[in-house]
């Protein structure tokens, strides 16, 4: 199995990204784990640019934090390749290869272009040939697993689509279609206004956020006016919801007794969050600044995955080159 993913180094990781994505991968990197294969994770530093322009040291930032964090939050460097997409010149190579086989429709369908033109953002051709990166990104390495939220499922059908086209056109098997692997979404994480947790609402916590800040955040979740008197049901309050992300059967249990109770106010049950959350988080703040006081470190795990990955991706690029008819000598 060769399990891929990406994820966006343009902001430091909230719970939802946590919950929804990143346990997720770190629980795969064990079922991926050679001989059978392994799981490539990698720094989307290319797609970013979509976003982050004119700021290098922002986007220079962002990729240093998100390797640490994901390091600190499990990711093996023995088990998975972990590296930035940029070192990685072979997949800006596929995407053009890949280009000339997209016809324009499957682009003007694409959700985050449309989206963001939707919302009178200025879209760039960045934007618009995303999905074609994101192809690129997976069948570079012959990735057969790509786990996705359910809302990305239409870019693997995408590059389901182009690698069955190119495949097609050029009559061989030259790359390999892959498969979406749903993770589960009821991982779906909300934020403080109790709607989806996401960067581009506000409404995040982060997972490396500093005690004082954690309890600032914890403190403005959105709740029911019922006072400290109150019988409340825990069931549907925001963080009630938030609580059950850090908490097992029996804790949960205890906590939904003492709001059906009366008697406690919302400020304890902030309370209880914030400790559930600062407990769960422990061991990866110890791992996080284990890795900070390394950075040579850091940088040798991601060069040592380019590695990795470049020699996967050459060979899969030599394969479309000689497909082609461009030079086979890179
Ligand atoms: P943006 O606002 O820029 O879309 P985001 O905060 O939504 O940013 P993404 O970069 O879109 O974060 O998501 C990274 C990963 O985290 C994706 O796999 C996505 O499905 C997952 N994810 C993001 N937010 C949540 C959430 N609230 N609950 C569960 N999963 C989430
Ligand atoms: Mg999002």
């Amino acid at each position: 199995m060769r399990v891929l993913s990406g994820i966006q180094p343009t902001g430091r990781f909230h719970w939802g990204n946590y919950f929804g994505a990143i346990r997720q991968y770190i629980a795969l990197q064990q079922a991926a784990e050679e001989p059978t294969g392994r799981a490539f994770y990698f720094l989307a530093d290319l797609h970013a640019l979509t976003t982050i322009r004119g700021e290098p040291e922002v986007l220079r930032q962002h990729t240093r934090d998100a390797a640490l964090d994901l390091l600190a939050l499990g990711l093996d460097p023995n088990k998975a390749t972990l590296f930035r997409q940029s070192d990685v010149p072979e997949v800006t190579e596929l995407f053009w290869a890949l280009l000339t086989v997209t016809q324009m429709h499957l682009l003007d369908k694409g959700h985050s272009y449309k989206e963001k033109k939707a919302r009178g953002l200025p879209a760039d051709a960045g934007l618009y040939t995303y999905p074609i990166l994101q192809a690129a990104d997976i069948l570079l390495y012959d990735s057969d697993t790509v786990p996705v939220g359910a809302d990305q499922v239409q870019h693997i059908e995408i590059t389901r689509d182009l690698a069955e086209r190119f495949n097609h056109i050029y009559s061989a098997d030259v790359l390999v279609p892959p498969k979406a692997y749903v993770l589960d979404d009821s991982a779906k994480v909300i934020g403080l206004d109790g709607e989806k947790m996401s960067k581009s609402y506000g409404n995040t916590i982060e997972i490396f956020e500093t005690p004082k800040r954690l309890k600032k955040k914890c403190n403005s979740i959105v709740t029911d006016s019922l006072t400290v008197e109150d019988v409340k049901e825990p069931e549907g309050d925001n963080v009630f919801t938030m609580y059950k992300l850090f908490a097992d059967e029996s804790q949960r249990a205890e906590l939904a007794a003492k709001y059906r109770a009366g008697g406690m106010g919302y400020g304890e049950a902030k309370k209880a969050l914030i400790n559930a959350a600062t407990e769960y988080f422990a061991p990866a703040w110890e791992r996080r600044a284990d890795w900070e006081a390394r950075p040579d470190d850091v940088e040798d795990v991601l060069q040592a995955g380019a590695k990795q990955a470049r020699a996967v991706g050459g060979a899969v690029l030599d394969r479309v080159r000689v497909a082609c008819g461009l030079s086979a000598r890179r």
